[in-house]
């Protein structure tokens, strides 16, 4: 892959990104079919770019676009359980300019924060396979590259996790995973340079059982901004 020189046309050639068949047909037939409470909606049905400030200190790290939010509206955590728990705590410290994120013109911007996922299409289950994930790899390193104020990666889940360690270990700079374990709060000093924090997923399913709070999360990106000295 030729390096991009900029974000704007890094996202671009994701959203032209047809490298895993699976995922193409299934978003399209997500878009075609629709769920009935969206009817009216013109679904993105297409990878989803990443968003936010392109000075960012700050990444969050998601998992893949769900399939009736981002995949729906075409910008991440927009329109689902996951972005209404996400946006406002990034409103209340300070990343976003407002708590809601319903559609991609909804006047969103984000400040020392930009948004991106390891999956950038929508998988059947939430579930991307290895291989998917594989694929979709080389645009995380791309976008990392890009990225020149970066200090702090914010993994949003497990998966997240496992693929900033797989990106440190692309570029040479991590020979043993080994003392890297993922658990929600922990910090990690990469040998590259960054700091990672994971923190669990703001699925429904963790935020539905109380698994992670509000409180917790609140946690994670005031400390984000901490690290990254904003
Ligand atoms: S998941 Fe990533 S690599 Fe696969 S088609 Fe979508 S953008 Fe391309």
């Amino acid at each position: 892959m030729a390096a991009a020189k900029t974000l704007a046309i890094l996202n671009k050639r994701i959203v032209a990104c047809e490298l895993c068949p699976r995922l193409r047909a299934y978003i399209a037939d997500v878009a075609r079919e629709k769920r009935r409470a969206y009817r009216e909606w013109e679904y993105w049905g297409r990878p989803v770019p990443s968003f936010g400030d392109e000075k960012a200190r700050v990444l969050a790290l998601g998992l893949a676009p769900g399939a009736h939010g981002s995949n729906r509206t075409g910008r991440p955590f927009t329109g689902d359980g996951s972005g209404d728990f996400l946006y406002p705590v990034l409103h209340e410290t300070g990343f976003a300019s407002q708590p809601t994120a319903t559609r991609r013109d909804d006047g969103m911007v984000l400040n020392g924060l930009w948004i991106t996922s390891v999956a950038r299409c929508a998988p059947p289950g939430n579930k991307p396979t290895t291989e998917e994930l594989r694929s979709c790899a080389p645009w995380l390193d791309e976008e990392i590259r890009l990225l020149m104020n970066l200090r702090v990666v914010v993994c949003l889940g497990r998966i997240a996790f496992d693929g900033l360690l797989a990106h440190e270990a692309r570029l040479g700079r991590l020979v043993s995973r080994a003392k890297f374990t993922f658990a929600h709060g922990a910090e990690y000093a990469l040998p590259g340079g960054l700091i990672a924090i994971a923190s669990y997923h703001p699925s429904l399913q963790n935020t539905n059982t109380g698994k992670l709070t509000r409180a917790m999360f609140l946690k994670i990106f005031m400390r984000a901004r901490e690290l990254a000295g904003l």
